[in-house]
């Protein structure tokens, strides 16, 4: 079956749940014969699962759903996923894969730190470590006392975990100066943005080697594709989904090699099936075929998520790459952020910054150093102006630095 043909075999499927009989109404599957008619299916976004709470998205009968997960986001009515068996199975085949392309084998001894419940994560990383034949130690998070004892008393040689617990465990060990008792080989590290600076550490503290997992719970989970041992790329599993670049501002499909939103269709997903699913991950499709030898396509590390983006000037600006570039900087702090006006006719963008320097000659040469990385890195020159340590406003979601007052 060709790329269309299981497209339009997934979207007749997906006509059976409630949400999209409503979010398609008035297209026939019949009248998609090529990747052009897709490519003008309306998207499906977060906002309209939460719509569909709480069985919506389920597109077979009742009797054929053997489990829900739940992704909450920050406000709100969760997403509720139905699973069937076969939901369930194909996942673990995905995780499986994952392991096998770390170079991982069924002597391996896999300590699961990510959380089990509602939300994806422990059970996936679990059932791919099962079905591998290898020993999974399915620890969940916290308690750094036991998780610590349990990896030298178990001789775990596979660590998965987010980059900041993986982290914190590495800082741990470190402090404890108990490394020489640790067997870790590999970490799977899953589900955040990170940027080379903290992978090094891990990896150095460590002592092992790392692989990025992709996933969402609204598609299966973490294991939907991986970095190999080449380690710049993911491949995804594109066997399971078809996955499209999207400029997040127009929705244009972009070519391979240039940056925007992955798109995700589910190709066999039976219990909630999703049609062009915008994950607002920001990556790009890495052309060309990977050293490894593996034959699935691959997306660049995550570099941040669409709705932080912004387009100034026509320069496009990532909250992560500004981190980056800030972080490069001596006495700049993690604090910024960063307004953008229209005035005058021109966008003008101004970036605060905390620094622990005195606020005068020393702190306006910080600035001129601010302006021209950001020139260098960025693409445009904003306006720089250092205030002192803690003047900046906290938010309780960390993540807004970018003010946008132009609309
Ligand atoms: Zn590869």
């Amino acid at each position: 079956m060709n790329t269309t043909e299981q497209i339009k075999k997934a979207i007749q499927h997906a006509m059976n749940s409630k949400f999209y009989q409503k979010h398609f109404a008035g297209i026939n599957a019949e009248d998609i014969k090529s990747i052009d008619d897709f490519n003008k299916l309306p998207f499906t976004d977060k906002e309209d699962l939460r719509d569909a709470y709480p069985f919506g998205l389920q597109a077979v009968p009742d009797e054929k759903i053997i489990r829900i997960h739940s992704s909450s986001g920050t406000t709100g009515t969760p997403v509720i996923i139905p699973y069937t068996k076969k939901d369930v199975e194909d996942w673990a085949i995905m995780f499986k894969r994952c392991y096998e392309t770390a170079g991982c084998t069924n002597l391996d001894r896999i300590h699961i730190t990510p959380g089990y419940g509602l939300w994806t994560a422990g059970i996936g990383f679990q059932a791919g470590a099962e079905l591998l034949g290898a020993l999974a130690i399915p620890m969940g998070p916290g308690n750094t006392d036991k998780q610590i004892k349990m990896m030298i008393d178990l001789k775990s040689t596979v660590i998965c975990a987010t980059s900041s617990y993986a982290l914190l465990l590495a800082e741990e060990i470190e402090k404890r100066g108990v490394r020489d008792k640790i067997h870790l080989k590999k970490g799977v590290i899953g589900s955040e943005r990170w940027g080379e600076k903290m992978r090094k550490r891990i990896a150095g503290e460590l002592g092992v080697e790392l692989y990025d997992i992709y996933g969402l719970t609204e598609i299966y989970g973490p294991g939907i594709g991986i970095n190999c041992q080449k380690q710049d790329a993911m491949h995804m599993w594109t066997d399971y989904m078809y996955c499209e670049i999207i400029d997040p501002k127009t929705g244009q499909i972009l070519p391979d090699g240039e940056t925007g939103e992955l798109v995700i269709t589910t190709l066999h997903k039976e219990g909630a099936p999703l049609i062009r699913y915008r994950t607002h991950d920001l990556t790009k499709i890495v052309p060309g075929k990977c050293e490894c030898g593996l034959d699935f396509p691959r997306i660049a590390t995550l570099i941040g998520r669409s709705d932080d983006m912004v387009k100034v000037r026509g320069a496009i600006i990532y909250p992560s790459r500004v981190d980056e570039l800030l972080s490069g900087i001596d006495g700049v702090s993690s604090e910024y952020q960063i307004m953008i006006d229209h005035l005058n006719g021109k966008d003008i963008i101004t970036l605060f910054f905390e620094t622990k320097i005195e606020i005068g000659d020393a702190s306006h040469n910080l600035e001129k150093t601010v302006e021209h990385e950001f020139k260098q890195k960025i693409g445009i020159t904003p306006k720089a102006k250092a205030v002192g340590m803690g003047e900046l406003p906290r938010s309780e979601k960390k993540s807004t630095r970018v003010f946008d007052n132009r609309y």
